[in-house]
C-alpha cells in the first residue's frame, strides 16, 4: 500500500484572513495528534498562497501546498494567469490540473491539460491530474472509455523522469459537490481500470486518489473498500476537523495496511 496522499482544494472560498486561520486551526491538530503515514496538501485559492506557505514555513506545519490552476505559458501577454515560475517563488509544490469545474466552465480542452500538466511537472512541480465523467456517460456504460481518453491524452508520451511527479484523482463530475459519492464498489472498478491503463502506459506506480463528496464518514469505507491511495476533498477540506478526520482514516487504513 503505498503512503495516501489526501488534498484538500478550497476552489473559490476563504479570503487570506479566513485562510490564515484554517491553516493555523490545521497546524494545531496536526501538532495534537501527528499523523504520521499520510502526506497533506491544502491548495487555497491564488490570492492566499503567499500567507499560507507563509505560515506553514514558519510554523513548520507538516502540510505541502499547492494551486488550483495554472498557465500552461511561461510569461507574458495571459491577463489573469498566473505562472508556475511565480508558484515556484512562493514554494508552492503542487498543482491541480484539468479539474472538472475547468474544464466545464473555463473550457480547459484536453490540449491544454496536456500543455499544462507539461508545464508543471517540466518545473519540478507535482501535478494532481483530474479525470472523470459526467453521468450522461456512466448511465450509458462509457466511463471506462472516457477516463482512458482522458488518462491517454494527458500522459502518454510524458517523459518518465516526470512520472513521479503526477498523481491521478478520479472524480466523478457526478459525485463533485452533490453529496452523492461514488459506491466503493464503482471506485474500486475505476481505480483497477486506471491503474491498468497506466500500466499500458509505463506509469504503473503513481497514486490514484477518488475524489466526489468524500467526508469524515465515508472516508474511511472509501479508503478500505475502494484501492483508493487517498482522496481530493472539495467542501470537507473547508473545515479543519471534517478534513482532519478524512485525513486520519487515510492514517488508521495505512497503519492497518501496512
Ligand atoms: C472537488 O471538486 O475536487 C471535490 C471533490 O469536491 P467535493 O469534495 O466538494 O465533492
Amino acid at each position: 500500500m503505498k503512503k495516501p496522499l489526501v488534498v484538500g482544494n478550497w476552489k473559490m472560498n476563504l479570503d487570506y484572513v479566513e485562510a490564515l486561520h484554517l491553516v493555523q486551526q490545521v497546524g494545531v491538530m496536526l501538532k495534537n495528534k501527528p499523523v504520521e503515514h499520510v502526506d497533506v496538501v491544502l491548495v487555497p485559492p491564488f490570492v492566499d498562497l503567499r500567507s499560507v506557505t507563509s505560515i506553514v514555513e514558519s510554523e513548520r506545519i507538516p502540510v505541502g501546498v499547492g494551486a488550483q490552476h495554472v498557465n500552461a505559458n511561461d510569461a507574458g501577454a495571459h491577463t489573469g494567469e498566473v505562472s508556475v515560475a511565480m508558484l515556484k517563488r512562493l514554494n508552492v509544490g503542487w498543482v491541480i490540473v484539468g479539474h472538472s469545474e475547468r474544464r466545464a466552465a473555463y473550457a480547459m480542452s484536453d490540449d491544454v491539460v496536456v500543455a499544462t500538466l507539461r508545464q508543471v511537472v517540466r518545473n519540478g512541480v507535482r501535478a494532481v491530474l483530474c479525470v472523470g465523467e459526467v453521468l450522461e456517460v456512466r448511465d450509458e456504460g462509457g466511463e471506462n472509455d472516457f477516463v482512458k481518453a482522458q488518462l491517454v491524452s494527458a500522459l502518454k508520451g510524458l517523459d518518465p523522469k516526470y512520472h513521479e511527479l503526477v498523481s491521478v484523482a478520479y472524480e466523478p463530475i457526478w459525485a463533485i459537490g452533490t453529496g452523492r459519492n461514488a459506491t466503493s464498489e464503482q471506485v474500486a472498478d475505476m481505480t483497477t481500470h486506471i491503474r491498468s491503463v497506466l500500466a499500458g502506459l509505463a506509469m504503473p506506480g503513481i497514486h490514484v486518489l477518488y475524489g466526489g463528496s468524500v467526508n469524515a464518514e465515508n472516508a474511511g469505507t472509501l479508503m478500505a473498500e475502494g484501492r483508493v491511495d487517498g482522496f481530493l476533498v472539495g467542501g470537507a477540506s473547508l473545515k479543519a476537523e471534517s478534513f482532519l478526520s478524512i485525513v486520519q482514516s487515510c492514517n488508521d487504513c495505512y497503519d492497518g495496511k501496512r
